[in-house]
């Protein structure tokens, strides 16, 4: 028990009141705060002077003033909640700590100057570290290639078919948080510590490397990214529908369905059907066909009234080694669709549209043409990459979080005991990084 606010009709009730919460309060061996204490009397919505409130023990508390407050669960009251003078108080003590926050490379400098050999990293010493081997650029993406594990991220970027400046568009733009750029950097490495990469890599013993979540398949990071069956309906849809939204919003507004105001891509709800003189676009509706199509249900039709053309409009996020194969799967899975739209609307064109980004981010030169099928700007695909990367991440952030009992353990006592013969693992937001892993910091 902390606080307590006792309230009452009349002024024998709130002593019938006081009295029992002394006497409660006695039993349990607890105080009265008798200086935090006030009496305030409310008639007609106006507040009442009242003379100094006697307690059974003597202590005498004394009446709230006509302009005085009290504090209770942080907000400032007297009659009711003072919500203007609550709101303004916030404003200054996040205005506050944000001014404390910018001053923090500040502190990040003076950190770094006090530390003398106090940890290992020794950040006071400036002297550039000689213990790089290889100089030059060529060298260093040659070894990069021809590393079996670290190297597939760089394989899948030199396939023909990706756009390999746009791919990594995501850490030339510098939006995202550095933790969030290491982050998916260990991802696109393969360090991360899964299940597969504890039993195969870090040889733990640990009883299986099937997933810790739908148990069918090795957890490997490509599992978690794109393969877990039982993440599809929840976090892959979400990352799936984002990217959805930003397409929709983007198109309702080139149409004039809807206000220009941008609303943000995760905040956007679009509707299932909307139209207007010239255009209709559907979003997640089955289309009815007079003969039966397998596949009826594109995440976005559009129907150009004027033209007498429509769009079929399919968004999927594979894994980098199944982007190809699923441009081809979205092509020729709405053929049947695309037919029946045809004949049934009366339609001179109907052309199909896939929108195909990797969990990493890598975007095929596909999607470029996809974009400019639809008039949309040719940048676009840095916002959708943005959506796809935070929403990759937190998909991985999400899943290693949730460990069995024994992982937990396992962890722990890794982190407490650095000097025994399991690698000493970082934790960044707490999910453990493999050995191998670097944390980019920022330095602004
Ligand atoms: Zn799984």
């Amino acid at each position: 028990m902390d606080d307590i606010k006792l309230y009452a009709t009349t002024h024998n009730d709130l002593s019938h009141l006081a009295n029992l919460t002394e006497h409660f309060s006695k039993d349990i061996c607890m105080d009265f705060g008798i200086d935090k204490c006030k009496i305030n009397s409310v008639k007609g919505g106006q507040i009442l002077q009242h003379s100094t409130y006697q307690l059974e023990t003597g202590q005498q508390i004394s009446s709230l003033d006509q302009n005085e407050v009290y504090k209770y669960l942080g907000y400032n009251q007297d009659r009711q909640i003072q919500y203007k003078d609550t709101k303004l108080k916030l404003q200054q003590q996040f205005k506050q700590r944000l001014n404390s926050i910018s001053e923090t490379s500040l502190i990040h400098h003076a950190i770094a100057q006090t530390d003398t050999k106090l940890t290992p990293l020794n950040l006071s010493d400036i002297t550039i570290q000689n213990n790089e081997t290889q100089i030059d650029i060529p060298t260093k993406i040659n070894d990069w290639t021809r590393k079996s594990l670290h190297g597939r991220h760089r394989k899948d970027l030199c396939q023909i078919n990706v756009d390999k400046v746009a791919s990594n568009a995501w850490l030339s733009c510098g939006e995202l948080f550095p933790e969030t750029e290491g982050f998916m950097i260990a991802i696109q490495d393969q360090t991360i510590e899964t299940r597969n990469y504890q039993k195969h890599i870090m040889k733990l013993r640990i009883p299986t490397d099937q997933c810790r979540k739908c148990n069918s398949g090795s957890e490997t990071i490509q599992h978690i990214t794109g393969a877990c069956k039982a993440i599809v309906q929840t976090d892959y849809k979400h990352r799936h529908d984002q990217v959805a939204n930003i397409i929709h919003q983007k198109l309702a507004q080139k149409y004039n369905l809807i206000p220009q105001k941008l609303i943000p891509y995760y905040k956007y709800v679009p509707e299932p059907v909307i139209e207007n003189n010239n255009y209709r676009l559907y979003f997640d509706r089955a289309i009815l066909t007079d003969k039966t199509t397998h596949f009826n249900r594109p995440d976005i039709t559009v129907h150009d009234k004027k033209n007498h053309t429509a769009l079929i409009i399919d968004i999927a996020i594979p894994n980098s080694h199944n982007l190809q194969s699923t441009i081809s799967d979205k092509l020729s899975k709405y053929t049947d669709l695309r037919d029946e739209i045809k004949r049934m609307w009366r339609l001179s064109e109907v052309t199909i549209v896939p929108i195909v980004i990797s969990t990493t981010g890598i975007i095929p030169k596909q999607l470029h043409q996809s974009l400019s099928t639809l008039c949309l700007s040719q940048y676009t695909y840095i916002q959708l990459q943005k959506a796809v990367v935070l929403n990759t991440c937190r998909i991985v952030r999400k899943f290693l979080q949730q460990e069995t009992q024994s992982d937990t353990q396992r962890i722990s006592s890794s982190c407490q005991h650095t000097s025994t013969e399991l690698p000493a693992s970082t934790l960044v937001n707490n999910i453990p990084l493999s050995p191998n892993t670097i944390i980019i910091s920022s330095s602004h």
